[in-house]
């Protein structure tokens, strides 16, 4: 789908603030600012201005390149998406939009500050690729993309003096209730479900705030049936991997899977898949100093387990940026101590992990 029609002037001010507020490094800000205002020198942008070149994509040689085209419509930028988490977002209005500048708009307006910093560091990272391939013949996949963005964004946050690094605490003793962190932090959900039937597995992560009000959520299904203690761990990893990528920081994870925090926060070594997983947790919390794992009981981890369970609704992982409604009417603490049992029976399906 080809979308040649920009009209950049039905857009309010408010939403060129979006660009210019953002907390990204200037040069994405203004290469966005342009993207959006479609004066990028596309393909197609230079062959009308007479350039004698082609105006087709030269990533897909398809199709006409235009903004549309370089941001949404390339075949090579779709997986992308999909590994940022937002293409389900990004996917349902397709067929409602008329222009990449309001489709961007329309994105950055319904989601929350750092998914559309996301979004924006990602405009640009694709970009890069295009250059890249153009003129080094660079790589094509889609993890240079996303760890460009990421990689880009993070250390222009370090310069900017946003993280801190406080010390990391040891083992924290375990809680059978669910507390909002206390100011200063986020604390960040996590469990796996597994679905034995399907012989697969998902993971759910979910972050909140000092006052436990939700900020965003992920379900990540994957397509087998790993260990249950493996299982737990990946779902720990995944959930930092992804936080990281959001550049949150002062985050406690909070996991009901005590072998998992018993392993992380013991000294001998595991060489088995599962004590794999867990260096390279050891080795992102190591990196990551502002971020602490706890261990908590399943009840008051009931949440992130629903957000798991409704990872099979998904072929791909799914990003909610605002609060699902399969979450709304619990996302209280009180709901978490007294509801849980009633909450547990009323889930489809499989289970936990079993891990305790
Ligand atoms: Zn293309």
């Amino acid at each position: 789908m080809e979308r040649l029609v920009q009209n950049h002037h039905f857009f309010i001010d408010d939403d060129w603030h979006r660009i210019w507020n953002a907390d990204v490094p200037y040069k994405v800000r203004y290469f966005v600012w342009r993207a959006l205002r479609d004066v990028l020198p596309t393909r197609l942008s230079l062959h009308s201005r007479g350039v004698q070149i082609s105006p087709l994509c030269p990533l897909c040689e398809r199709n006409l390149e235009n903004s549309w085209h370089t941001f949404v419509g390339c075949p090579t930028t779709t997986p992308v998406w999909i590994e940022t988490g937002i293409w389900t977002d990004i996917n349902s209005l397709l067929g409602e939009v008329n222009s990449f500048t309001e489709l961007g708009f329309r994105l950055l307006r319904n989601w929350p500050k750092i998914i559309g910093d996301q979004f924006i560091m990602t405009l640009w990272s694709l970009w890069h690729r295009r250059n890249d391939i153009i003129w080094n013949d660079g790589p094509r996949d889609p993890n240079s993309v996303t760890r460009r963005a990421k990689n880009v964004h993070m250390n222009w946050i370090r310069i900017r003096g946003l993280c801190t690094t406080d010390a990391l605490p040891t083992n924290p003793p375990c809680s059978t209730k669910w507390h909002p962190p206390r100011q200063g932090f986020l604390k960040c959900n996590v469990d796996a479900a597994t679905f034995e039937s399907n012989n697969s597995a998902g993971f759910g992560t979910i972050v909140r705030d000092p006052k436990g009000d939700f900020m965003v959520a992920k379900a990540t299904p994957i397509n087998f049936l790993p260990p249950v203690r493996e299982c737990e761990a990946r779902a720990l990893l995944d959930a930092i991997i992804w936080v990281s990528s959001l550049n949150l920081s002062h985050v406690i994870f909070e996991t009901d899977a005590k072998v998992v925090t018993d392993a992380i926060y013991d000294p001998e070594k595991d060489i088995s898949e599962f004590g794999d997983i867990i260096g390279n947790i050891r080795s992102l919390l190591t990196s990551h100093s502002n971020f602490s794992v706890h261990n908590i009981g399943r009840q008051a981890n009931e949440v992130a387990h629903m957000v798991a369970r409704h990872s099979r609704l998904f072929s791909c992982p799914n990003i909610f940026s605002s609060l699902p409604s399969f979450l709304s009417s619990c996302i209280n603490d009180v709901c978490y101590s007294h509801n849980a049992n009633e909450m547990s029976r009323t889930l489809m399906g499989d289970g936990h992990a079993e891990t305790r």
